[in-house]
């Protein structure tokens, strides 16, 4: 038989278009790369003592600093879930739960490609 080397796990990955979540997950990965540019400037203390913010009062502009500081911390939690992700998608272990070991649902995944857990398992019923 041609596919006599390819185990159930393998056929599955087969299944789900693992070269399209690969693909949204590094074009998210871009994005948050672009927005940490941009933020930049805005999360750097020193823009604060010069008087470079224009119409904005310190206050404002330590406020924006806060929010671009936040929104770093959220893309470098989201950068890690995906390093996480694409790091499966090299051993092979992608759409597969990492507690039950179950294939997890292409559903699941097209709405969270960094999603790690079943359904079953993200609702505490294992
Ligand atoms: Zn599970």
């Amino acid at each position: 038989m041609l596919h006599k080397n390819i185990t159930l796990k393998g056929f599955y990955n087969q299944m789900i278009n693992i070269d399209n979540f690969k693909k949204k997950l590094l074009q998210e990965k871009e994005h948050l790369l672009e927005d940490a540019e941009s933020d930049k400037e805005i999360r750097a203390p020193q823009e604060l003592d010069q008087t470079c913010v224009g119409r904005l009062s310190r206050m404002d502009a330590m406020q924006m600093q806060a929010m671009a500081q936040a929104a770093e911390e959220r893309r470098k939690n989201r950068g890690f879930q995906i390093d996480k992700a694409l790091k499966r998608i090299e051993t092979d272990e992608y759409g597969y739960c990492i507690k039950c070991d179950e294939p997890i649902s292409e559903k699941r995944l097209e709405f969270d490609p960094t999603i790690q857990v079943c359904v079953d398992c993200a609702q505490g019923k294992f």
